[in-house]
């Protein structure tokens, strides 16, 4: 290694807003993170979704409304 290039790579303790933390080494030191191995959904396998205010439920109504509509107007078709 080239002397007076690199920076310093001290142990990190990185602590998770699940409660989780771990040992690692940083340049920056030890720090928080919001989301870990330990907590996120690819890792869990548990989908969890964060909805603001019924956002994901009213686009599930749009479009199953859509969808009614275009249902409706198949079978009408059908009949005429
Ligand atoms: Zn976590």
């Amino acid at each position: 290694m080239k002397p007076d290039i690199h920076p310093l790579y001290p142990p990190a303790r990185i602590v998770c807003a699940c409660g989780n933390s771990f040992e690692t080494k940083s340049t920056r030191g030890s720090f928080h993170v919001e989301i870990c191995s330990n907590c996120h959904p690819f890792f869990t396998g548990k989908y969890k979704l964060v909805d603001t205010a019924g956002r994901v439920e009213r686009f599930r109504k749009k479009y199953e409304a859509a969808a009614k509509r275009a249902e409706e107007k198949k079978s009408t078709k059908a009949k005429a």
